[in-house]
């Protein structure tokens, strides 16, 4: 069977592109679109382009926010939603899924038998899991050669380590095999507080953090920032439990931020993994002008309090950015989460394990007009700058970047540190020894090969 090949001015190439999650992307212009259905199909595309020498954008969900990330001008575009399908295998144990698909449909499709997977880059599951690449049983991917192979503990396992946070520079990825888990309702949701409530919210968040005996199941993001549409700060958190199972009283790991007051808004409740998928996607909007910038630091409470001031210098000279909405979140990375990291195996990462906790910091500005790009990209970039010298200053700076929260202009391979660099450089002279997927595919983090 063929799969749908869109040219520019054919139908639906322009539904087709205009389709990512942010503007710098819809803007692309590639000069063709192909949607394998299957990865016979993206094995054949792939040995075209190599053959031919050509440039092509990998594409899945198209969340990542910077341009050119997974879209590509004057190159072809290998669209990968059609590769769908979500299959549980015999004992229910393992979970294969096409790399095209949503996590909601994967949720969806494993609650009636009760179960769930890890889902997401950091997940509800991480505290228990490690990062959700750590879960990854298996890759089926195509190689530069159009060779289509597996890689996991037994077959290929230098390949399965550097697939494992090393993005698209081995190959296509066409599927993924996680372990599935049972997963009765969540408890969780979202309590929105004023700006002035910001401290406290980040002493509970340091409390957790460094906590000696981190509660695997609970998971955190404490939001700061400025919107226009509410005219002032805001401080919101999102709290969630994997296993708890009353709504009053929540947690006991969680109730240094559930007493946080004055509460503006609150939506702490019980529901499946899909009802808090949805709730979290419907906060979303798709096409507008949002970008990620990251860093990750130890969780030192000077600094974490810091960030709030350090926010509101940087801030002052965007505000007339049109419907600016910034957030400014923290995220822990807690020892148990690199514990179970560590106890995974090897990964590209990098990340010292056995020196956390750590928080990682995502700086969220979403605006309309382009007129603002310009300056709101640099006021990011120096805001990082800032929080990145304050924890330099106290030795609190750590070198990991996560990656999908990472701006286009980081060096994400970088801060895997030179080990990992090395052994992904590599993986890439073994696997795709022409180097097609550094040269031919300029999208995304790359190596950095000569
Ligand atoms: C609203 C929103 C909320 C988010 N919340 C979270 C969160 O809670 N936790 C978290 O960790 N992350 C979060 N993210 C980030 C999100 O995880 C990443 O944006 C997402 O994982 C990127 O996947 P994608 O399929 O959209 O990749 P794309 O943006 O399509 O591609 C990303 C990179 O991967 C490459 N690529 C894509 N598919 C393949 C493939 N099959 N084979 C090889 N290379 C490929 C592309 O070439 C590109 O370089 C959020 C993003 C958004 C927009």
């Amino acid at each position: 069977m063929s799969f749908k090949s869109l040219q520019p001015k054919s139908n639906g190439f322009e539904e087709h592109n205009k389709s990512y999650f942010t503007a710098f992307n819809n803007d692309i212009s590639p000069s063709a679109i192909a949607c394998p259905e299957s990865a016979d199909q993206v094995a054949q595309l792939v040995r075209e382009a190599a053959q031919s020498n050509s440039k092509i954008g990998i594409r899945g969900a198209g969340n990542t926010p910077w341009k050119g990330a997974a879209n590509i001008d004057n190159g072809l575009v290998i669209d990968m939603r059609n590769l769908t399908g979500v299959t549980l295998n015999a004992d229910k144990t393992t979970v294969s899924i096409g790399a095209g698909e949503r996590w909601g449909n994967v949720y969806e499709t494993l609650a009636p038998e009760g179960l769930a997977t890890i889902g997401g880059g950091l997940s509800y599951f991480s505290g228990r899991r490690g990062f959700v690449c750590d879960a990854v049983t298996n890759f089926e991917v195509v190689l530069a050669s159009g060779e289509i192979v597996n890689a996991n503990k037994t077959t290929n396992q230098d390949l399965f380590a550097a697939l494992k946070g090393g993005s698209n520079n081995f190959g296509v990825v066409t599927k993924i095999d996680f372990p599935t888990f049972p997963q009765d309702k969540l408890w969780g949701g979202m309590t929105v507080h004023p700006g002035t409530s910001y401290p406290d919210a980040v002493r509970a968040l340091h409390s957790f953090a460094t906590s000696p005996t981190p509660d695997p199941d609970a998971h955190v993001l404490l939001s700061t920032g400025w919107a226009e549409r509410v005219g002032g700060e805001l401080t919101v958190l999102s709290t969630f439990h994997a296993s708890h199972s009353t709504v009053e009283p929540g947690p006991e790991s969680l109730s240094k931020f559930t007493a946080i007051e004055p509460r503006l808004n609150a939506s702490l409740r019980q529901a499946s993994l899909v009802e808090f998928t949805t709730e979290q996607s419907s906060y979303s909007v798709d096409g507008g002008r949002n970008l990620y910038f990251t860093t990750t630091i130890k969780p030192d409470i000077d600094i974490l309090l810091a960030i709030q001031e350090l926010f509101r210098t940087a801030v002052e000279p965007i505000k007339g950015a049109k419907e600016l909405a910034y957030s400014v979140v923290l995220q822990p990375f807690t020892t148990h989460m690199l514990k179970k990291s560590a106890e995974a195996g090897q990964n590209a990462l990098g990340i010292a394990t056995d020196d956390g906790p750590y928080v990682n910091v995502l700086l969220n500005p979403a605006w309309s007009e382009e007129k603002d790009d310009e300056q709101i990209v640099q006021m990011s970039l120096d805001l990082l700058e800032a929080i990145n010298k304050a924890a330099e200053a106290t030795g609190k700076a750590v070198q990991y970047r996560f990656l999908n929260y990472s701006h286009g202009s980081q060096k994400v391979i970088e801060s895997y540190g030179k080990d990992s660099g090395k052994f992904l450089r590599g993986v890439s002279a073994k696997y795709d020894p022409n180097g097609f997927f550094q040269k031919n595919v300029p999208g995304g983090f790359k190596l950095g090969l000569p």
